[in-house]
């Protein structure tokens, strides 16, 4: 399986990093080693500025290329919650250089993963999620206010990257990302429902 992440899919994310708001998605990937589904967390040493990043995750229930968006909600079955841990000093590094962004976003354990639901349980374009950090609210998302939709996601996607069962795709993160400490405790949840639960080591 491989994991697909969506970048600056939020504009008041895309706000906080002087990014820009694209006309398209703009999608990274992490490999299957990146896949994170312990509830411990283990900071690497290579990074001083660890960012959390909470985020929507479908999971691709069928193989499919060049999807068309009208057809992109019968590739996903499930809806979960992840975070895309960030190495916010070395991306920054890289981005000053022009340099892909893998060593920032793709290391091992970098995807950690919580349950998920139905898609047909929950209203996909209404979803509340929330990150909170030893028990203060850190960030706040609904997918109403995603620029590009799931449905949006797999059809530029799958132009480019044939999606596969398993695959997931995590689809940006709110405004409020900053760093986490050893001794942090942080808890994802989706529409008021613990989903993911990570101790900081
Ligand atoms: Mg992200």
């Amino acid at each position: 399986m491989k994991i697909i992440c969506i970048g600056r899919n939020y504009i008041n994310h895309a706000k906080e990093m002087n990014a820009e708001i694209q006309e398209e998605p703009v999608f990274f990937m992490k490999p299957d080693t990146a896949l994170c589904k312990e509830s411990d967390f283990y900071i690497p040493d290579f990074t001083k500025e660890l960012h959390h990043e909470v985020e929507l995750v479908i999971k691709i229930c069928k193989a499919g290329k060049h999807i068309n968006e009208s057809f992109a909600k019968n590739y996903y079955n499930e809806i979960g919650l992840g975070i895309d841990f960030t190495a916010r000093d070395i991306q920054q590094k890289c981005k000053e250089k022009g340099l892909p962004w893998e060593k920032a976003k793709a290391f091992d354990n970098s995807a950690p993963i919580g349950k998920f639901i139905d898609k047909g349980k929950i209203d996909a374009a209404n979803i509340n999620f929330e990150l909170k950090i030893n028990g203060a609210s850190r960030q706040i998302g609904n997918s109403k206010d995603l620029i590009f939709t799931f449905d949006k996601i797999i059809a530029h996607v799958s132009q480019f990257v044939t999606l596969k069962v398993g695959d997931l795709i995590y689809t940006g993160t709110p405004e409020g990302v900053g760093a986490v400490k050893i001794g942090d405790s942080l808890e994802g949840f989706l529409n008021k429902e613990l989903f993911l639960k990570l101790n900081i080591k």
